[in-house]
This record gives structure tokens, C-alpha cells and sequence, in this order.
């Protein structure tokens, strides 16, 4: 079985290949120019080339699907070599910059919404990958080869600034050690060069792998789905708070190391008459009180599979209007891509349903034909 050339750092590579500056040469044609061909990898000798292609494979996840929003998301389903599928996001955002003349440039940024697992065991109510259960954690070089895929499907050029959140399938901290790897890999200069400080992993807040992440002092932003204020709510919602409640929760992330000029982003699903109310962003706040914060607020959006129903507009403008006036940093979250079933899982699911009535919906393969 051909091993996946992105699970591989450069170190590894390097200790691999001789000579080893060959490594970065790979690296270069893997993650600026994105091919997958070894024989295309041209300033590489025939014999490498073949060696490469005994040992390694650089295809290990095809498209089978994607869907562009009218906003310009696109999610993608992809398919794993042993026919696992799961998906990701590819965010296009307009960006404003003003440059050394005092001239605003307008521009483009990109985030990626990367998933970890196919499926996830947390099991939280609101969630759609939650319904189809736990299947594997991907590899290291699974969450990396999404970055590659997405910048080659959108012809992205290598210099592109891309930030990266782990915020699609699975519970990032439950596959810890291959998360952490991409991170680190994903950040390589000689390679896609995504500093960490670009990278956010989101949690539903496994205390003691918060407390291990921060050990490692990767760099790394940290993403906190709270979702309730109080215990009760939350393993209504997340059934892992019964294990690690919400004061556990605080206690790593107090004990986080956070970049000076960054926060600590809490996430809040906000549904429908269960924690809309001006109740529960009073709690929140003081919740939150000494954590150098953001808060994000996130609208429940409603899938088959669920009970809960999207919040009244009017209701989320008071709830942020409320914490910002006291001063705490929040954000809506744009529903980006909604109309194109937005939120982690929901593709998957709807790629199932389809196999299973055989609804028409715009497929594009591999090979190009529909
Ligand atoms: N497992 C991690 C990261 C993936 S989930 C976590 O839970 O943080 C990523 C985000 O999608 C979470 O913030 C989650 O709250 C959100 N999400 C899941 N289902 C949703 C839905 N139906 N509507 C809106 N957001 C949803
Ligand atoms: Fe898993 Fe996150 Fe979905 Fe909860 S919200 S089931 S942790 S992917």
C-alpha cells in the first residue's frame, strides 16, 4: 500500500529522500505548484521520480461534489482512497487593505473550513455529522491534502493568504495527534507556509486536550463552542459536558496561551426560544468575565434531522447589541454558503439521502464529466 506523501513533514522527507535537499524540491511541486504526478515533478531525476511513485501517493482524496453558493462558498464532498466521504469549505471573502499611501486596496481572502474525522463522536443535539456517527480520524496528511485541493480546484496562487479552521466534520482535539501534525505541516514555510496564528481550531471543549494543546504552544487560535450558559442547557446540547462542564471548560482555556493581540473566540449556537434571550447573554457575560474574549454567534440552521428552529433576527441583534454594550468584541457569523446547506455535516448527509432517492443535484467528478 503507497503511503500519502502529505502525512510526510519536510524533516521526514528529508530523512527519506537522498539527497536530501530533494525534500523541499517535493515539497515545492506538491504545495505551490500542486501536482500529484511524480513524473511531473520535472527538476527531479527519473530515477526519484519512480522511487516516488513506488513509495508514495499524492491523490489520496478525490472530489465528487461541489456546490457554489450565490455568496461564492463552495463546499466540497470529498472521497477518501478507502471510500469514505466527508467535506469542506472554501470561504472567499472581500478584503479592504490600506496601503502605504493611505489608498484603499480591495482585494480577496480565503478561509478554509477543514473537517478532522469522518463523523464525530461528541454526539451534540444540534449537529448533523453527529447523526451518522463516529466512523475514523483522518490523517494528518487528509487534513492537509484539503488545503491542497481546494487552493488547485480554485486555481488559488501559492502566495494567496488563506486562513484555516477546523470547523467542518469531527472534534478536532478528539484526533489530536494528526491534527496537531497538519497544523505543523500545513504551517511549513517551505511549504504552504499557513502560520499557525492563521489556523483556528474549534472545540466543544475537551478540558484536558485544551490544557495539552496549550502545552505544545503551537501558536494556534483557539475556537470554543459554548453554546449555553448553564450546565444544565449545554449536555442538553453537548453531551460531553457531563464530563467536562463549563467552569472546566474556563479553567483550560484561562490556562491557554493566547497571542497578546488576539482573543479567545467563544462560539454561541443561538436557537430559538432555548438561548435567545437577553437572560442568557447577561449569564454570558459574566461568564466570560476576566477571559480575554470574542464572541460569535452562530444561527441554528435548521436540517431535516433536526428539532430546533433558527432564531427571530431581531431577537440575535439585541442579544449582540446587548454584549457589545459592554464592551465585549461580537460578531454574527454570516451565513455563508447557506443556501447551499451550510453548516458542518449537512453535504454529507444530503449525498446520502440522494443515493438513497436518487434526487438530481449538480455532481461534478474527477474526470470533468457530470
Ligand atoms: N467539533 C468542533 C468543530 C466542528 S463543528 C466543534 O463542535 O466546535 C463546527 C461548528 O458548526 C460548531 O461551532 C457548531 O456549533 C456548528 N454547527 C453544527 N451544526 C450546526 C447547525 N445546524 N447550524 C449552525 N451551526 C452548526
Ligand atoms: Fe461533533 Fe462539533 Fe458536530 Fe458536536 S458540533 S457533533 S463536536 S462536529
Amino acid at each position: 500500500m503507497k503511503q500519502n506523501i502529505y502525512d510526510y513533514s519536510l524533516k521526514e522527507l528529508e530523512e527519506i529522500l537522498s539527497p536530501s535537499f530533494r525534500a523541499k524540491q517535493v515539497y515545492h511541486w506538491l504545495y505551490a505548484k500542486y501536482i500529484h504526478d511524480f513524473d511531473k515533478m520535472l527538476n527531479l531525476p527519473k530515477s526519484l521520480q519512480q522511487e516516488l511513485d513506488e513509495k508514495f501517493s499524492a491523490k489520496n482524496l478525490s472530489i465528487i461534489e461541489v456546490e457554489t453558493s450565490r455568496d461564492g462558498s463552495r463546499k466540497y464532498l470529498f472521497r477518501t482512497k478507502d471510500g469514505l466521504s466527508f467535506e469542506s469549505v472554501f470561504i472567499k471573502m472581500r478584503d479592504k487593505k490600506i496601503d502605504e499611501q493611505g489608498k484603499i486596496i480591495e482585494g480577496e481572502k480565503y478561509t478554509f473550513c477543514l473537517s478532522s474525522q469522518v463523523g464525530c463522536k461528541v454526539g451534540c443535539a444540534f449537529c448533523s455529522t453527529a447523526k451518522g456517527g463516529f466512523v475514523r480520524n483522518l490523517s494528518a496528511g487528509e487534513i492537509v491534502e484539503q488545503v491542497v485541493r481546494l487552493k488547485e480546484d480554485n486555481a488559488l496562487a501559492p502566495e494567496k493568504r488563506v486562513n484555516i479552521v477546523y470547523m467542518g466534520m469531527g472534534e478536532p482535539l478528539d484526533n489530536f495527534e494528526h491534527v496537531t501534525k497538519a497544523i505543523r505541516i500545513i504551517a511549513e514555510l517551505n511549504g504552504l507556509s499557513i502560520s499557525t496564528r492563521r489556523q483556528t481550531i474549534s472545540t466543544s471543549g475537551i478540558a484536558p486536550k485544551i490544557r495539552k494543546l496549550g502545552e505544545l504552544d503551537l501558536g494556534v487560535q483557539l475556537a470554543i463552542s459554548l453554546h449555553a450558559v448553564n450546565d444544565e442547557l449545554r449536555s442538553r446540547l453537548i453531551p460531553m459536558n457531563r464530563a467536562y462542564n463549563i467552569e472546566s471548560v474556563l479553567d483550560a482555556v484561562r490556562n491557554f496561551p493566547v497571542d497578546t493581540r488576539k482573543r479567545v473566540m467563544f462560539e454561541y449556537l443561538v436557537i430559538k426560544g432555548l438561548n435567545d434571550d437577553l437572560g442568557s447573554a447577561k449569564a454570558l457575560l459574566r461568564l466570560l468575565d476576566g477571559i480575554k474574549s470574542k464572541v460569535n454567534l452562530i444561527l441554528f440552521n435548521p436540517h431535516e434531522e433536526s428539532e430546533f428552529e433558527r432564531p427571530d433576527d431581531e431577537d440575535v441583534r439585541k442579544f449582540a447589541d446587548f454584549l457589545v454594550s459592554k464592551g465585549l468584541l461580537c460578531t454574527i457569523r454570516e451565513s455563508k454558503g447557506l443556501d447551499i446547506s451550510a453548516a458542518c455535516g449537512q453535504l454529507r448527509e444530503k449525498e446520502k439521502r440522494k443515493s438513497l432517492k436518487n434526487v438530481s443535484c449538480e455532481t461534478r467528478r474527477e474526470d470533468g464529466n457530470p
